[in-house]
């Protein structure tokens, strides 16, 4: 007989804060450790707190899965609700140790413009050729082993978070070409970024001068 894991809404308090983390940050490449069965009961590894965080991350973003190296975690955890938002009803998976299986025969590419990714926000989708289908097996929070197909959208998403627990994006599957105007993108970004920086400290500097002159 296998003890029963009970799983409990976590106070406010207990709840995990965690952070969208952003392309090139060193996180995106980290290869995923993956969870054995005592970690997920272990309550000082909080795996249960952090795929509740994870959810709420994604939806916040409104993003349709996340994966834990997206948010710093070195877990093997993957979220996925491909339903929402069109549907409205929130109901997302939490897939521990996702291995991919088996490939399906056909390739499939999402509709124009593409994949997109939460730690790539800098207005770049590309199309990225997948296989329409895939049979994966991983483990849910009970440490239940699952062994499922999915296709569609589905089937696009679980390949995508399942490349992040290896270390890799989607503009890791792109042509040459492509990956330029992506690195442009984010050279543009994060110039803009680094001079609006500079602008905000250079206006304090001015303020706090102004300030000391008004107080003379
Ligand atoms: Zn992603």
């Amino acid at each position: 007989m296998t003890e029963e894991v009970v799983l409990e809404p976590l106070p406010e308090e207990e709840k995990l804060e965690l952070k969208m983390v952003i392309y090139p940050d060193a996180s995106l490449k980290w290869k995923a450790t993956g969870l054995k069965e005592e970690d997920v009961k272990d309550p000082e590894c909080k795996v249960k707190e952090t795929a509740d965080a994870m959810i709420e991350t994604m939806y916040k973003y409104a993003g349709i899965g996340l994966a834990a190296q997206q948010v710093g975690v070195p877990y093997a955890i993957f979220v996925m609700d491909c339903n929402w938002p069109t549907e409205g009803e929130q109901n997302a998976e939490v897939f521990l140790n996702p291995v991919i299986k088996e490939y399906g025969k056909g390739v499939v590419t999402l509709n124009h413009p593409g994949e997109g990714c939460l730690s790539t926000p800098y207005g770049f989708k590309a199309q990225v050729k997948r296989s329409e289908r895939v049979r994966i097996e991983w483990r849910d929070l009970k440490w239940e082993l699952q062994d499922e197909w999915f296709d569609g959208l589905d089937a696009i998403c679980v390949q995508h978070e399942i490349d992040h627990l290896h270390g890799h994006l989607f503009v890791d599957r792109i042509s040459r070409l492509k990956r330029d105007i992506f690195d442009r993108k984010v050279k543009k970004a994060r110039r803009h970024y680094i001079n609006g920086v500079k602008r905000v400290k250079r206006e304090i500097a001015m303020m706090k001068r102004a300030d000391k002159r008004g107080r003379k």
